[in-house]
């Protein structure tokens, strides 16, 4: 504010003179002056939620080939070639699909495909217990840098019984956010044990739907793309309750499930088929060829609504994998080679003591076996690393001046001692 030399200056914006304990420094400007107590308090207007600028469309930093994405999933996934294939492309079309959706011009040799819509990819991986669905999961979310949750499908309900509604879900997507509408809205959501809301027939219930049928109809809505209201501090929801609406269209759901007994409704329909138009002799040695995982591999819609899924929801399912059951050298593989196998979590443990540690082929071998045999997949392998490391783990600092190194053989296996080399 143009003003005559000792002439004191005002805030523009209080009125109150500038320069002085209450009104700080005065920025001055073409025709008018703002005090810094002025300046503070426009601050947390444009602070408060109110005069929040909408959120950025988030930026899908770079689209992955499906060979790029399985290249990442390799360094932390054992085996599980075919699944991990398939779940490469599928991710691939699926954020394909959403850059298209953003309407960029799509046309080739004339044709315009523009308008064309994607529509949307869920995922179904069929495998036993630990053979790598949720890793399988958790690690896409992290190739792709997009936020992930899970969700347990048993401890779901239909609205109106006890138990979680399937909002709550989305709202720890949203968490998984950092509270990043946006963001969770293109996320990724694994479902597990979706097997378990297979419908069972006549049972009824009047506090748990147990038939399962009304939680996959709840589920089949976000599945399919919805509008949500979920409730900002979850639990049930309440009429009063100032819902966040969270858009489902683009999310991405990987489903998992055991479907113990599957591959015996395949096997029913591949016989009846093949038994049809083929000699039955050749028809049945084929049959008995195929093992229980590679029956699996062979499912399709109608086998899960003979499951017990519904058709909608099996319908919303259109990609669906069979993992294969993990081996007893798959499972030495799972200890040593993925990037953060466990047991080179436990070497860098040691590492930060000063310490080598070793792990003999002899004791992955016997670690695998025992594990193999407890029928749940890689699972078992880090409760027995664990029981084994706890007591070693308990001693080392106290060794840790004066051990080089500590080896773990087929005999640390069976007493947990493990042998150590000295310093000198
Ligand atoms: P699922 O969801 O199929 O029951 P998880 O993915 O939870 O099994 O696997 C349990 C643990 O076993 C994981 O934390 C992971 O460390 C390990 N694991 C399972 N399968 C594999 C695999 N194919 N490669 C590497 N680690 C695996």
């Amino acid at each position: 504010m143009a003003n005559k030399k000792d002439e004191p200056l005002y805030c523009s914006f209080c009125g109150k003179k500038g320069f002085t304990e209450e009104t700080g420094p005065l920025i001055i400007g073409p025709g008018c002056n703002i005090c810094a107590r002025c300046v503070n308090t426009c601050r947390e207007i444009l602070d408060s939620g109110k005069a929040k600028q909408e959120e950025p469309e988030p930026v899908i930093e770079k689209l992955l080939t499906p060979p790029q994405i399985k290249e990442e999933l390799d360094k932390y996934i054992v085996g599980q070639d075919d699944a991990k294939r398939t779940l490469a492309v599928a991710v691939h079309n699926h954020y394909k699909r959403l850059l298209s959706a953003r309407g960029s011009k799509v046309e080739l040799e004339g044709t315009d495909f523009t308008d064309v819509e994607i529509e949307k990819s869920n995922v179904l991986l069929i495998g036993s217990t630990g053979s790598g669905k949720t890793l399988m999961a958790r690690t896409l979310a992290r190739i792709l840098n997009v936020p992930f949750c899970i969700a347990d499908a048993t401890t779901l309900t239909e609205a109106g019984y006890v138990g979680e509604d399937v909002e709550n879900i989305l709202l720890r997507l949203l968490q998984a956010a950092e509270n990043n509408v946006k963001k969770a809205q293109i996320g990724i959501i694994y479902v597990d044990e979706i097997d378990k809301i297979a419908k069972k027939g006549e049972n009824v219930s009047i506090t748990r739907d147990v038939s399962g049928e009304g939680v996959q109809q709840a589920l089949l809505k976000i599945l399919e793309g919805t509008v949500a209201n979920v409730p900002p501090k979850g639990g049930r929801k309440h009429p009063q309750d100032e819902f966040i609406k969270v858009d489902t269209t683009n999310i991405l759901f990987i489903c998992g499930g055991a479907f113990v007994g599957l591959d015996k409704i395949i096997q029913r329909r591949i016989g009846h088929h093949v038994l049809g138009f083929e000699t039955g002799k050749q028809a049945l040695e084929e049959q008995e060829a195929l093992e229980s995982s590679k029956i699996l591999k062979a499912v399709q819609p109608e086998d899960l609504v003979r499951y017990g899924i519904i058709p909608e929801f099996a319908g919303r399912l259109p990609v669906v994998t069979a993992l294969d059951p993990l081996t007893e050298e798959d499972l030495m593989r799972i200890l040593v080679e993925p990037k953060n196998s466990i047991t080179r979590q436990y070497q860098k443990l040691f590492a930060m003591e000063g310490v080598k540690l070793t792990f003999k082929k002899e004791a992955l071998q016997a670690l695998a076996r025992t594990a193999a045999e407890k029928g749940t997949g890689a699972r078992a392998l880090r409760s027995l690393i664990e029981n084994m490391m706890t007591g070693i783990m308990f001693d080392l600092p106290a060794k840790a001046d004066k051990v080089r190194e500590c080896v773990i053989d087929s005999a640390t296996v069976e007493t947990g001692t493990p042998r150590y080399i000295p310093k000198d």
